[in-house]
């Protein structure tokens, strides 16, 4: 049997129970999980793309009893990325109807370069519907309780990030 290789791209700046969320969830659906940190100058993130990978890199231990994982930065087209890795899917969370217009797009243009390719979404847990990286960040950055959104490990390093 061929095995399903599924990437879960983003930015993950930092990543968030959310993310976590998506990444649990995707890991019961493949036998390879490619988790894909977008190196993206353009967002000008907070964290390096080192620190990413390691946010990352520091849950999914649990997986690998399971499954493969692999934790691997990226730059450039998507479509070429997942190519790379040899993935057959794109797994992407849905959260509001906000995240839809965009998500929609990007699948139907995903699936015009690469038709092979499935983009699979997964709805957000309700009870981090509402979680968004930006918003983490505002909040760490003005003092906020960020500990309901993020792990231990990640509000340690918003911690040090705005002190
Ligand atoms: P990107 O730059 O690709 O938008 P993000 O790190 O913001 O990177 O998000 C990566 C993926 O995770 C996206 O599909 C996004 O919709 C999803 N995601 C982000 N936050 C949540 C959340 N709280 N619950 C479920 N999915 C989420």
């Amino acid at each position: 049997m061929p095995k399903r290789v599924a990437l879960y791209p983003g930015t993950f700046d930092p990543m968030t129970l959310g993310h976590l969320d998506i990444m649990k969830r995707a890991s019961r659906l493949c036998d390879r999980l490619v988790i894909g940190v977008a190196i993206n100058r353009d967002k000008g993130p907070l964290f390096t793309l080192e620190e990413r990978v390691e946010m990352v890199e520091h849950v999914v231990n649990p997986f690998r009893s399971r499954i493969d994982v692999e934790v691997r930065p990226f730059e450039g087209l998507l479509i070429h990325f997942v190519e790379q890795c040899g993935a057959s899917m794109i797994v992407r969370g849905l959260r509001a109807v906000s995240d839809f217009e965009y998500e929609f797009q990007m699948a139907g243009m995903n699936d015009r370069l690469n038709p092979d390719i499935e983009t699979v979404f997964l709805m957000a847990d309700p009870q981090y519907q509402t979680i968004a990286s930006r918003l983490v960040k505002e909040i760490a950055r003005l003092g906020g309780d960020v500990s309901p959104f993020v792990t231990p490990e990640v509000e340690q390093r918003l911690k040090e990030k705005f002190t």
